[in-house]
């Protein structure tokens, strides 16, 4: 596959031909991308600002805010097909350790994020796991929304922060729905476990 790679700190990444991502385990799935974001964070990690703490071995693809069509699935993978159109969170965890247990999956013992210590979206295909696949609205494109899995999560936490704080200063429920209606709707939360009700 096509896929733009940075080979080094403070050069262009380039056009490469690489190999297709395969799925490796029964949770995995390969999507075929239909639009990846460019975030600042893109810039740090060209500029190197991200090479001790991801430890990322070069070359590799960068593009953390990706959006597609799941295009294979592993065995153990149910309620997604090839062709449904997807959004990609980027924090890819395992579920099964402590944490992801606790349901603290951001502090998962295994997790990766592709794009900033994996291959990522800057890519024809990408590999995730199900856990990180929130499958779209079919009147969405991809190429649309894909920002929205980076740029649009960071508003949305902020958006549910605030809804907490405003609970605990008297308000009630209604007012946390009233802040979770103004959060764009990028997919269908009944699918996804980090819905604004969850
Ligand atoms: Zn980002
Ligand atoms: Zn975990």
């Amino acid at each position: 596959m096509k896929a733009v790679r940075l080979h080094g700190y403070e050069r262009t990444p380039v056009l490469d031909d690489v190999p297709d991502p395969v799925v490796a385990g029964p949770l995995d799935v390969i999507v075929r991308i239909g639009g990846a974001g460019v975030c600042r964070t893109d810039l740090h990690i060209i500029e190197g600002q991200w090479a001790a703490k991801s430890g990322v071995a070069l070359p590799y693809i960068q593009g953390h805010e990706n959006a597609g069509w799941v295009a294979e699935v592993g065995a153990a993978v149910t309620g997604l097909a090839p062709g449904d159109p997807v959004i990609l969170h980027p924090l890819v965890t395992c579920g099964l350790c402590a944490a992801c247990r606790r349901g603290d999956d951001v502090h998962c013992a295994a997790s990766i994020v592709p794009g900033i210590d994996a291959d990522g979206g800057f890519a024809e295909y990408l590999r995730t796991n199900a856990r990180a696949v929130v499958r779209l609205d079919p009147g969405l494109a991809p190429a649309d929304v894909a920002a929205l899995a980076d740029a649009g999560l960071t508003a949305y936490h902020a958006a549910k922060k605030a809804a907490r704080r405003r609970r605990r200063g008297g308000g009630d429920d209604r007012d946390h729905d009233r802040e979770c209606d103004q959060i764009p709707r990028i997919a269908d939360r009944s699918r996804h476990p980090q819905g604004c009700h969850a």
